[in-house]
C-alpha cells in the first residue's frame, strides 16, 4: 500500500489516480486545509494532519505501507514570508513527524515533493541538481530544510528517499475529471483561464522589464501527469536500488509570461485582457530546469510536455468546472 500525504490537493490528487490506475492499493492523508475531498477519486481517505502524532501512528497501524509520497505542505511564497512560524510548523514539523511514524513502523521509502525554490536565484539555466542552494523565501527554505533532515535520516536510520524539485506544474487530467482548485489563485495558468472565462477581469502581468526576449518572466512548466509519472518511477527506483537522490522535474522548456497568454487565447479562441503591472518580488527572471538526471537515471520520458497540451487540459477542466470542485457534482 502506498501512503499518499497532500493526497487532496491538485498534485496528490493526479497522483491518487494514476497510483489507482496502475493497480496499486492507495491511503490518502489529508486535512483539506487546501484540498478538496471529491478530488480524491479512490483509495481509503484520512482527514487528520501531519502534525497530530497519535493519527499517524492509527494509520501507520491500521494498513501495511509500504511507501510513502509526500505531498502534503503549505506551498505558498508570499505567505511564507508573512508568516514564516506557519511553514516551519506544518512543512519542517509535519515532516519530521511523519518520518518518525515511518521510522516507528519500519516504512523505509519516502519519496518527497521539492521545489526550484530551494536554488533561489539561479546560477546558470538550466538548473542543475548539482547547483548551488540558497532560498530566497521560508517556503523554499523549509524545503531544502527537510531534504537535508531526509538525508541525516537515511545516515541513521536507512530512510531512502528521493526529493523531486519541481518547476512550474501545470495542466490536468485530460477527461477533466480533476484539476487544479486553489483559493487564493496565484499560478499564472489557471489566472489567465478564468480570465478567459470571465471569473476575473483581466490577468496583471507581473513586469515586462526583465531582460528577456519580450521583457516577461520566463518558467518552465510541466504537466502535472509527467510530474506524478517521475513519482510513479521514483518509487520504482526506490524499490529496485533503495539508494537516496534528488532530481529536478521539468520540461527543459521556457515560456514567457506573454508566450503563457498568447498561447491561452489561441486555445479558448479569443483574445484573454491583460495589463501590465509592477513585479512581483522575489521573482526570478527565468527559471528553466535540466531533468536530464531525472530521464537518465530514473527513465523518465514527458507525454504531455508541449505548451499547447499544458493548457488545452487546463482549460478543459476550467470550462467544464468554472467553480472548481466547489461547483463539482459527484
Ligand atoms: N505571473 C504573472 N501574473 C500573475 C501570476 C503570475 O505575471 O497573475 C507570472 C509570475 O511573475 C511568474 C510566472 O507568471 O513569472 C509564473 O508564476 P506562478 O505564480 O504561476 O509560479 P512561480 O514561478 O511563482 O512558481
Amino acid at each position: 500500500m502506498i501512503l499518499v500525504t497532500g493526497g487532496a490537493g491538485y498534485i496528490g490528487s493526479h497522483m491518487v489516480w494514476l497510483l489507482l490506475e496502475k493497480g496499486y492499493e492507495v491511503v490518502v492523508i489529508d486535512n483539506l486545509e487546501k484540498g478538496h475531498k471529491k478530488a480524491v477519486l479512490g483509495g481509503k481517505f484520512y482527514n487528520g494532519d501531519l502534525k497530530d502524532r497519535e493519527f499517524l501512528d492509527r494509520v501507520f497501524s491500521e494498513n501495511e505501507i509500504s511507501a510513502v509520497i509526500h505531498f502534503a505542505a503549505s506551498s505558498l511564497v508570499g505567505e511564507s514570508v508573512q508568516n514564516p512560524l506557519k511553514y516551519y510548523y506544518n512543512n519542517v514539523y509535519g515532516t519530521l513527524n511523519l518520518v518518525d511514524a515511518m521510522i516507528k513502523h519500519n516504512v523505509k521509502k519516502i519519496v518527497f515533493s521539492s521545489t526550484a525554490a530551494v536554488y533561489g536565484e539561479p546560477e546558470n539555466i538550466p538548473i542543475l541538481e548539482t547547483d548551488k542552494t540558497q532560498p530566497t523565501n521560508p517556503y523554499g527554505e523549509t524545503k531544502l530544510a527537510i531534504e537535508k533532515m531526509l538525508k541525516w535520516m537515511d545516515n541513521a536510520y536507512g530512510l531512502k528517499f528521493v526529493s523531486l524539485r519541481y518547476f512550474n506544474v501545470a495542466g490536468a487530467h485530460p477527461d477533466g475529471i480533476i484539476g487544479e482548485d486553489h483559493n487564493p489563485e496565484t499560478h499564472l495558468i489557471p489566472i489567465v483561464l478564468q480570465a478567459a472565462l470571465g471569473i476575473r477581469d483581466k490577468v496583471i502581468v507581473y513586469g515586462n522589464d526583465y531582460s528577456t526576449k519580450d521583457g516577461t518572466c520566463i518558467r518552465d512548466y510541466i504537466h502535472v501527469l509527467d510530474l506524478c509519472d517521475a513519482h510513479l518511477k521514483a518509487l520504482e527506483y526506490l524499490e529496485k536500488y533503495n539508494v537516496s537522490d534528488i532530481f529536478n522535474l521539468g520540461n527543459g522548456m521556457g515560456f514567457s509570461v506573454m508566450e503563457v497568454i498568447e498561447k491561452a487565447s489561441e486555445i479558448v479562441g479569443k483574445k484573454i485582457p491583460y495589463e501590465i503591472g509592477p513585479r512581483r518580488a522575489g521573482d526570478p527572471s527565468v527559471l528553466v530546469a535540466s531533468s536530464k538526471k531525472a530521464q537518465k537515471v530514473l527513465g523518465w520520458q514527458q507525454q504531455y510536455n508541449s505548451l499547447d497540451v499544458i493548457i488545452s487540459t487546463a482549460w478543459r477542466w476550467h470550462s467544464l468546472h468554472p467553480e472548481g470542485y466547489s461547483g463539482k457534482q459527484d
